[in-house]
């Protein structure tokens, strides 16, 4: 098995035909190692757009890919090619930091191949939550390939970083850091139609209450004073693709606003809950 650590950058425009912000990819860097994380050899290539003439400041300024050089460039077909060429008929399992890089592979060669699957694209693993589970304190929140480098005791202060494949030559020493092959090969996911889908699937929030696939228990409140079940006074309002009702704890005479949210991913529904005060009820009131 052979390891290729790709990233891209690209560049993001209105498409007046499509009338929408496309992404399309400017540069390719890949770096292919072996198992031993040996480099075999890296790619590195520009891509002359068909869809701009001029790069955005933004984008210049991030990449430092100038005008000129993209005027150089090569086509996406070209590029293309010549990278499948590259890896020739190697058995790879693809990596690279956050899976953005990959759904915007995905959308150019439907673009500009008309086919919504990468061919050269067999295994696939996201270098990104590969190397988070290494690192302490970082909880869920996704984090920068450089940030990630430094908080692994990576000197970066020599690398040029958002080009390509300064990027994914970073990658690799963050895999450096934490490569356990067999634990990589685990986590590679085989890159099938399921793998497309949920690549493709776009999360969001149910606001539908009579959804069959809201989670009913989800939607009881306990009181986070007493512990007792609480009674639901109002009907379910949805703001803000937040439920929310009012509850009424009878032991603390209390009343709360508590709200849950529910997010659909591909294979999962996340919930989230959260209770905000109200006010005493009128016989807490009168008592006092
Ligand atoms: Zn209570």
């Amino acid at each position: 098995m052979f390891y290729v650590i790709m990233d891209l950058e690209w560049n993001n425009s209105y498409n007046k035909i499509k009338k929408c912000f496309v992404n399309e990819i400017l540069e390719i860097g890949a770096v292919l190692v072996d198992e031993h994380l040996d480099v075999i050899d890296t790619y590195s290539v520009i891509i002359k757009s068909q869809l701009i003439k001029k790069l955005s400041g933004r984008v210049k300024n991030l990449t430092h890919i100038t005008n000129e050089d993209m005027r150089m460039g090569i086509s996406f077909h070209r590029a293309f090619a010549e990278f499948e060429k590259w890896i020739g008929n190697r058995d790879c399992i693809f990596l690279s930091w956050g899976n953005s890089d990959i759904r915007v592979l995905v959308d150019n060669f439907d673009m500009f191949c008309g086919t919504k699957k990468v061919p050269f694209l067999t295994q696939y693993v996201d270098l990104q939550k590969y190397c988070q589970d290494f690192i302490v304190n970082v909880g869920t929140q996704q984090i920068g390939l450089v940030n990630a480098a430094t908080e692994m005791g990576i000197d970066v202060s020599n690398c040029n970083f958002h080009r390509a494949l300064e990027d994914s030559l970073l990658g690799l020493r963050c895999l450096k850091k934490c490569y356990n092959r067999d634990h990589l090969h685990n986590l590679a996911v085989i890159c099938d139609d399921s793998f497309y889908k949920k690549l493709s699937f776009k999360a969001s929030y149910i606001t539908n209450i009579n959804n069959p696939k809201i989670d009913k228990s989800k939607m009881k409140c306990d009181c986070d004073i007493c512990s007792a079940p609480m009674k639901r006074m109002s009907d379910w309002k949805c703001i803000n693709q937040s439920f929310s009702a009012i509850f009424l704890c009878k032991n603390c005479e209390r009343l709360v606003t508590f709200h849950v949210k529910f997010k659909e991913y591909y294979d999962r529904i996340d919930v989230k809950t959260n209770v905000t005060e109200m006010k005493k009820t009128q016989d807490a009131e009168n008592e006092s």
